[in-house]
């Protein structure tokens, strides 16, 4: 048996100012044929599933093409475009194949396509034939549409967020897909949409730790292949953009859309407990000191690159510098110049940094201060976070930089806090600290989690903050709970 593997990912912030160009793709990954191997085998991402379990199961893997990019704004035309081209020249090149298992996102927005992956798979599924598997992995976050159901032999969704199951969905889509070649498997799709914004919340957390062992229940019972909550992508500004639940039966139709309709009933009854109340910076800095044993993480989920923000917001930072205590750090905020300026430098130099706050007014304006610096890297480790153990990072040239009692580490690249490592390389060993403040929505928590004495939540003016009543959506369906509080909603 032969299956084609490929990747296309990238969560569309339509709230971000400016459009994602190719470069950004390229920067991230834009890999071919045994690049791809050599990328991701032993590495906790979808693709390192996939090609786990081939190996395991025999099965010979043809890899095509993989690319994605830090979530951020619109996918411009001339981006999709050379990303289809790549995709699709890529899976002509490979030859018949039995099926193909693609990792997709689920809310990637291009110009010209609000439905990124329902686009796609419509194009894959014209280009195939309507006989050929076609088995997709997708984020927590998609808003998943009829068009990707529709053109997808079967969508896998991770269970977790944080995403530390991708390994095994991925493993699941090809294992899914040889059971389907040998007729040992018909799934039989069934996807229920559900008018609400789920701000971004963990699945260790109530309500949505119930929703998920409801699924598990589900799945429990003979018939049933996957039962999945999608939590959907709030921060975007397209028709779209809902919660969902995917239930896949094996045969029958009606046990999918049974399974699917309950869940969804069970986590609109939820819904209320995901609004929760969140603290302004300076509180979340006062209330972390206060607590006793360390370190006390907290995280800045307004200012997420892993979710479209810019990652040079200062507001959490002016808060923890204008605290000043002793044992407290930051990493790290996204500002190339500052990293250059601290690399001229030189460690064991004072320099005056205007740090951060480039990128737009909303989240926070630069700090101005004397820095000294008080160490170098490259910005590169192996990540040891459960949530894509074994990849390579590269952070651009970093520095860590002391600005008062503070230690702040600042990248060349931007991206979300996801692992200790990053402290570790620039010689800071988290348990010892009192405070550890980053950026990062909830994947941190696969992390840091198991360090932590408590985690805070820091929330302010931002392109992720969970006040999801402060954006300007004007193309969302409406109604769509929370912004139409007193809606109803039945599933079927
Ligand atoms: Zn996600």
């Amino acid at each position: 048996m032969r299956i084609a593997v490929g990747e296309v990912s990238h969560e569309t912030n339509t709230f971000c100012p400016a459009l994602t160009e190719l470069d950004e793709f390229r920067a991230r990954e834009w890999a071919f044929g045994q690049d791809i191997v050599r990328r991701h085998r032993c590495v906790r991402s979808y693709l390192g599933g996939m090609l786990a379990a081939a190996d395991r199961l025999g099965i010979e893997v043809a890899p095509t093409f993989a690319t994605q990019a830090t979530p951020s704004g619109t996918i411009s035309r001339h981006a999709y475009e050379a990303i289809l081209s790549a995709l699709f020249g890529a899976l002509r090149k490979a030859g018949p194949v039995d099926a193909i298992c693609l990792a997709l996102h689920g809310a990637g927005v291009a110009e010209d396509a609000d439905d990124l992956e329902g686009d796609l798979l419509g194009k894959l599924r014209a280009d195939v034939g309507p006989t050929v598997p076609v088995v997709v992995t997708l984020d927590l976050h998609a808003n998943v549409t009829l068009e990707m159901a529709r053109h997808a032999t079967a969508l896998l969704t991770v269970n977790c967020y944080p995403h530390v199951d991708a390994y095994d969905r991925g493993a699941e889509a090809v294992e899914l897909a040889q059971r389907i070649v040998n007729g040992r498997a018909r799934p039989r799709m069934h996807l229920t949409r559900i008018p609400m914004l789920v701000p971004t919340t963990a699945t260790s957390l109530s309500p949505l730790k119930e929703v998920n062992e409801r699924c598990r229940g589900w799945e429990a019972k003979p018939g049933i292949i996957d039962c999945t909550f999608v939590h959907g992508f709030a921060h975007t500004d397209i028709p779209p953009i809902a919660a969902s639940v995917i239930a896949i039966a094996d045969g029958a139709a009606a046990a999918a859309r049974e399974a699917a309709e309950d869940v969804a009933s069970y986590a609109w009854e939820a819904r209320g407990a995901l609004l929760r109340q969140t603290l302004g910076p300076a509180e979340a800095v006062r209330q972390a000191l206060a607590l006793e044993g360390r370190p006390v993480v907290i995280n800045e989920t307004s200012d997420n690159p892993g979710g479209g923000a810019p990652g040079d917001g200062t507001h959490l930072l002016r808060a923890l510098l204008e605290a000043n205590a002793p044992d407290t750090c930051f990493g790290f905020i996204y500002d190339r110049e500052t990293a250059a300026q601290a690399h001229a430098a030189g460690a064991g130099a004072t320099v005056r940094v205007r740090l951060g706050g480039k990128s737009d007014r909303m989240h926070g304006t630069p700090i101005e201060s004397e820095a000294y610096v008080v160490s170098l890297t490259d910005g590169r480790f192996i990540r040891r976070s459960p949530m894509g153990r074994g990849a390579q990072v590269d952070l651009g040239r970093m520095a860590r930089l002391r600005i008062g009692a503070v230690d702040v580490l600042v990248s060349s690249v931007r991206e979300q806090t996801l692992d200790p490592e990053v402290f570790l390389l620039h010689g800071i060993d988290v348990p010892r600290c009192k405070i550890v403040a980053l950026k990062s929505s909830q994947h941190f928590r696969a992390g840091f989690e198991p360090l932590a004495a408590h985690i805070l939540t820091a929330d302010s003016p931002g392109l992720t903050t969970l006040n999801l009543a402060s954006f300007p959506y004007r193309r969302v369906t409406r109604p769509v709970w929370p912004l139409d509080a007193d809606m109803t909603y039945r599933p079927a």
